[in-house]
């Protein structure tokens, strides 16, 4: 994406104004993306007589995995659809309007007996977001063509939006979904989009200017009506495969496992990305430098979605413990379990300025961690987090009893060091791939950043459902395999670090390549 500058100026924290139109458009989606999310495995795995499906929490589980896996997805094409056809712009305005559609549908799931309206809903979410989430960040870097420490301080700016939005969001359909009933929580999701819609409609042509109003065109009129044409086809041909499949699906024609389904989608998933760096290194016609690079990538792409896939049982396993584990009276009210996944966002909120601060203190000291040196910190703090859940479910497994319910203070715990975890992977790994990436081939990393999100939350998922009163022993097992696992990695990123730096000390560093201003894509 080419950057524009035409965006008219004045201010929205000493940022451009653009920046607060993006900002709360993406606050309103992540209000309703993360206020429906935690809902959708208590509602699919209560009781019928608390207005559920009462179905298993395997299944449940899998389904939220799979759901939001293809979330992340469907970035893929949605950026693609973007930049070749719809513009970054109309790509937003559509992806929302679907995200609304999706979320309404779901809400009025609730007047038919039929389950066909709630999964249809859940398809328009993924398409709606695969339009919006890649393109409208695209948009905030699109925001600062000259790059550098003011780009990233525009994106921390934005990544406050997304956990705000994520913060309120999971307070409010939490409540209404728990307490008043369940779709008045997926209805409050869906007007929430509606209103973040109606925002950037009025405020975009008052603050974006040209930005993301066009898509990027081939400089050869006849070549650009070809490829316009191409992407039409593909899009057309993509939904018409997901029309038919879950159209077979819907009817019963083929039968559907989520969890057998997910395992062989997880292969596929790792397979892709398999398959994209070995192309890349050995087709893609990269230098000597170059293939390092996306070497080092290609690790952190690895580590990336171990991390993610601990860190993505959140929504499932962790929203579960919260459910039936922990003490939520104050005062004789008990308080939703999904408020606790509003835990991460004000964790986020609070040490997002703190972890910032550190960076610039660790640099004037000249001290800069590599990416790979800050991920394996990363994955060692959401180790911590997950040993903090070995011993708050041994509590609960040693009481023996399925009344056992553990102090919040263990999981406002877990969240503290797990948001610690996120910090040092999650911004770190999104300015990595912008600064490691050959300039040419920026848009496609942002996008295979989003695959091991893709991945962690597939994974995430299918282990989610071994929270279960009913099979208590299940519940530490997870916990300390995720350790174990975590805990591996980061002990291996720490020892491949000392390589990768050896083999990059020849090859200009990160810094240098942001200080070249490398790129306003992502
Ligand atoms: N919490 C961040 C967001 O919602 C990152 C999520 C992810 O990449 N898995 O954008």
């Amino acid at each position: 994406m080419s950057a524009t500058v035409n965006a008219p100026k004045g201010g929205f924290f000493g940022h451009p104004k653009g920046l607060s139109t993006l900002f709360f458009t993406e606050m309103w989606e992540r209000f309703s993306f993360y206020g429906l999310r935690p809902l959708l495995i208590l509602f699919m795995a209560a009781a019928v007589m608390q207005g559920g499906w009462g179905w298993d929490r395997g299944e449940a589980s899998a389904i939220v995995g799979i759901y939001a896996s293809f979330v992340y997805l469907a970035s893929l094409p949605g950026g693609w659809i973007a930049d070749k056809w719809l513009g970054l712009r109309k790509a937003v305005l559509y992806g929302g309007s679907l995200i609304s559609l999706g979320h309404l549908t779901i809400g009025a799931s609730s007047f038919t007996q039929s389950k066909i309206p709630f999964f249809l809903g859940l398809i328009f979410i993924v398409l709606g977001t695969g339009l919006l989430k890649p393109n409208i960040s695209a948009m905030v870097g699109d925001l600062y063509p000259e790059g550098g420490a003011r780009k990233d301080a525009g994106f921390s700016v934005f990544y406050m939006g997304i956990n705000l939005g994520a913060f309120i969001g999971q307070l409010i359909t939490g409540f209404l979904g728990e307490k008043i009933g369940w779709h008045w929580g997926f209805t409050a999701a869906g007007v929430a989009m509606i209103l973040g819609l109606i925002q950037f409609w009025i405020q975009s042509p008052k603050t974006l200017g040209d930005i993301g109003a066009e898509p990027t065109r081939h400089p050869d009129p006849a070549t650009q009506a070809k490829q316009v044409s191409n992407v039409k086809l593909f899009t057309a041909i993509g939904l018409a495969i997901v029309a038919v499949v879950f159209t077979l699906i819907a009817t019963g024609t083929i039968g559907f496992n989520a969890e057998t389904f997910g395992k062989y989608y997880a292969y596929v998933l790792a397979g892709i990305g398999f398959v994209y760096f070995a192309y890349l290194l050995l087709f893609g016609g990269l230098n000597g430098d170059e293939k390092k690079r996306v070497l080092v990538i290609a690790v952190l792409f690895v580590f990336a979605a171990i991390f993610w896939s601990a860190f993505e049982q959140t929504p499932t396993a962790l929203n579960l413990f919260a459910q039936d584990f922990t003490n939520r009276t104050i005062g004789g009210w008990e308080m939703p379990a999904t408020w606790f996944q509003s835990v991460n966002s004000a964790w986020v909120i609070l040490l997002a300025p703190v972890i910032a601060v550190l960076w610039t203190a660790l640099g004037s000291r000249n001290i800069n961690l590599s990416s790979p040196v800050k991920f394996a910190i990363g994955l060692g703090l959401t180790t911590l987090a997950f040993v903090v859940m070995i011993f708050a479910s041994y509590i609960v497994v040693g009481e023996g009893t399925v009344a056992t319910k553990v102090s919040p203070l263990w999981l406002i715990t877990f969240y503290l060091f797990l948001t610690l975890g996120e910090l040092f992977v999650s911004p770190v790994g999104l300015s990595s791939m912008t600064t490691l990436s050959p300039k040419r081939y920026v848009g496609q990393m942002m996008g295979v950043w989003f695959l091991a999100s893709s991945l962690g939350n597939l994974i995430g998922g299918l282990v989610g459902g071994e929270v279960d009163p009913e099979n208590l022993s299940a519940m530490p097992r997870l916990f300390t395999t995720t350790t174990l696992f975590l805990g591996g990695a980061a002990l291996i990123l720490i020892l491949l670090s000392i390589p990768i730096s050896r083999m990059m000390r020849n090859v200009s560093s990160e810094q240098e390549i942001a200080n070249e201003g490398a790129t306003n894509v992502i």
